[in-house]
């Protein structure tokens, strides 16, 4: 992992990226922990069955991705804890499994959950191109970058010492 002044020279598409690999390993790690405590096997948020969170192993067809509620073109959802879960490869393709996962995440997170990020999309698509409150500068990225790095981090050290994450503010 580059330090914060090695990130500052690199580019803020470069950045976003970084980000989304961080932050999608970030999403399967607390998923797998939380629904299996297991680091590599997660239960996905739609149909509830067991795949493997990574996609490496390929006698899998099947494995768990970090999937979207809304539009990802949102970017202030992109990288939204609450509408980014893992759910596996086979559901994704599913387009009308997306009322099915609305439900799983107002179960997970309480109800109201999918209604306040529609109501985040909606906002966002109204004010796109008249304000530019929502845009995400560089210094916003590298402050995720290693803000999720360091979740992992202290996910991972509590694996390693057997404890649940369910109080910590991974959500
Ligand atoms: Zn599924």
């Amino acid at each position: 992992m580059k330090q914060k002044k090695e990130l500052i020279q690199e580019s803020g598409k470069y950045l976003e990226r970084l980000l989304w690999t961080i932050f999608s390993r970030f999403i399967r790690l607390r998923d797998s922990l939380l629904t299996t405590g297991k680091r590599n096997q997660c239960k996905c948020i739609t149909c509830g069955r067991v795949y493997k969170s990574f996609k490496y192993d390929l006698q899998y067809e099947i494995w768990i991705e970090a999937w979207h509620c809304r539009d990802r073109k949102v970017l202030i959802l992109k990288f939204n804890k609450k509408n980014v879960n893992g759910q596996c490869s086979l559901c994704n393709h599913n387009w009308w499994e997306v009322e099915a996962y609305k439900k799983a995440l107002d179960c997970k997170y309480g109800t109201g959950t999918a209604l306040e990020l529609d109501t985040i999309a909606k906002e966002y698509t109204q004010c796109v191109g008249k304000s530019n409150w929502f845009k995400l500068y560089k210094q916003d990225l590298i402050d995720m970058i290693m803000g999720f790095d360091n979740d992992i981090q202290k996910m991972t050290d509590l694996w390693k010492q057997s404890k649940p994450i369910e109080f910590l503010d991974f959500f």
